[in-house]
């Protein structure tokens, strides 16, 4: 397993839309396995293929909070089929934005659909912080970012911070 370059805001790749996975390859498992290790070295809960250049439809996920059990998700084409009415409000980071969070309203469960690393069809119903970090990680593969869901006015000052860092390194 390799560790992958994460990528930053402003970077542009964060912000295309990721093809879907035709055919699970070796090198498609591989990339899922490089996301993971990339995700827990980081260390993060989540991580999308555009994060490391890869525009694919793969996500990683690990909301177990916990190094003992470890419950690592490796999503192929995840597609949220239904999602709850009621909201809840986390607060979100993002790998890809560094120093920065904010609290994100989002639906309280989803039901989504995907392939596993093996071909496997599943389906799944998510709640509480692994809900959130899933639409959070699917956003990525449409080139959505967590403070696309907040207030213009918080949003521009987490933008203004984040040129400025660019403009010092
Ligand atoms: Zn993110």
């Amino acid at each position: 397993m390799t560790i992958r370059e994460i990528q930053f805001v402003p970077d542009p790749i964060l912000r295309k839309v990721a093809l879907p996975v035709e055919k699970i390859t070796n090198a498609t498992k591989r990339l899922l396995d490089d996301m993971a290790e990339t995700m827990y070295q980081a260390p993060g809960i989540g991580l999308a293929g555009p994060q490391i250049g890869e525009l694919q439809r793969l996500i990683v996920m690990d909301c177990s909070r916990d190094d003992e059990t470890d419950e690592l998700w490796q999503m192929i084409n995840p597609v949220i089929i239904q999602s709850s009415e009621e909201s809840s409000i986390l607060e979100e980071g993002c790998l890809s934005i560094p120093g920065h969070s904010s609290e994100v309203s989002r639906p309280n469960w989803v039901e989504l659909k995907f392939t596993d690393k093996n071909g496997k069809q599943q389906e799944i119903r998510a709640e509480g912080l692994l809900a959130a970090c899933i639409q959070h990680e699917i956003d990525h593969l449409n080139g959505i970012l967590f403070i696309d869901h907040i207030s213009k006015l918080k949003r521009d000052m987490i933008w203004r911070k984040v040129l400025k860092e660019v403009r010092q390194t």
